[in-house]
């Protein structure tokens, strides 16, 4: 009798080691990380964004996706906006202050400029894991990159999180923050992104695509009459082809039980069509 409970203890100590082994173990994927702001500005946007659900997305991307690496996500003081650089995600909350005070003269209403803030913050966020997941994953990119990962972020504003308004927001940040056509240098043509008037009105485009439903008396604040009758039409077509196409890119590195999970939806809808 005290043999068995002796070699019930043996077991229970291997699975105890097995356990805390596995915890130590470096994590791999997207690690959230809110490093610490000393000026009251910077103070204000930390305390928002610890309200906000930002590790959502990042627990779902590291619960789906075979990433071969741990990637911070690291949000704190210092002169970039945001940025995907020596395999970490780096995002400022100087620049989240500076939006702050530009949306200032438009927006008086302090709870409709943390909402912006909010949708820019998740928004760049998604922006700066889609070069992650190019970058990590060799993902093929035809095009700019860029506007590629725009593209993505809005996908999972709009289809994952079903949360179009934090696309908008990202919207209306680069609305603010835009430059007057005056300031404009041949720097601005040259760089990697498109200028912000057409990030602005392609989001605006891919939200009112995706949840027209959702968006409409928004979007329609947000544009000339002339644009619903020049490219609004092709909308839809435009998000459901990013949407499509960025499932088909990430899906070989879904890990093997989402993928089989993804095939079995498939499936599922194939034979619904077919009764
Ligand atoms: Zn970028």
């Amino acid at each position: 009798m005290r043999e068995l409970v002796g070699m019930q203890l043996f077991w229970l100590q291997i699975l105890i080691l097995l356990v805390l082994g596995g915890c130590n173990r470096q994590p791999v994927g997207f690690q959230l990380e809110l490093q610490e702001a000393t000026s009251p500005e910077n103070r204000a946007i930390k305390g928002l964004l610890q309200q906000a659900d930002l590790s959502r997305v990042l627990v779902g991307l590291n619960a789906a996706f075979k990433l071969p690496a741990t990637i911070p996500v690291i949000f704190r003081e210092g002169p970039e906006q945001a940025v995907y650089e020596d395999g970490r995600i780096i995002i400022c909350y100087d620049f989240l202050a500076h939006l702050d005070q530009a949306l200032q003269e438009d927006f008086t209403d302090p709870r409709i400029r943390n909402e912006i803030l909010l949708g820019e913050a998740h928004f760049v966020l998604y922006h700066e894991v889609g070069h992650a997941l190019v970058q990590t994953l060799d993902i093929p990119v035809v095009g700019q990159e860029e506007d590629a990962v725009d593209g993505l972020a809005t996908v999972i504003a709009v289809s994952v999180l079903k949360r179009p308004e934090l696309a908008i927001g990202a919207a209306v940040a680069l609305d603010a923050l835009e430059q007057s056509d005056e300031d404009f240098h041949q720097e601005d043509y040259w760089d990697t992104h498109s200028l912000d008037a057409q990030r602005y009105y392609n989001i605006i485009c891919w939200v009112h695509g995706g949840a027209p439903e959702m968006c409409e008396d928004l979007v329609a604040q947000l544009v000339p009459e002339d644009w619903f009758k020049t490219r609004a039409g092709d909308c839809p077509e435009e998000f459901e082809r990013l949407r499509r196409n960025w499932a088909r890119l990430l899906e070989p590195h879904f890990k093997p039980g989402i993928r089989l999970l993804a095939r079995a939806k498939r499936r599922a809808k194939e034979r619904e069509k077919t009764r």
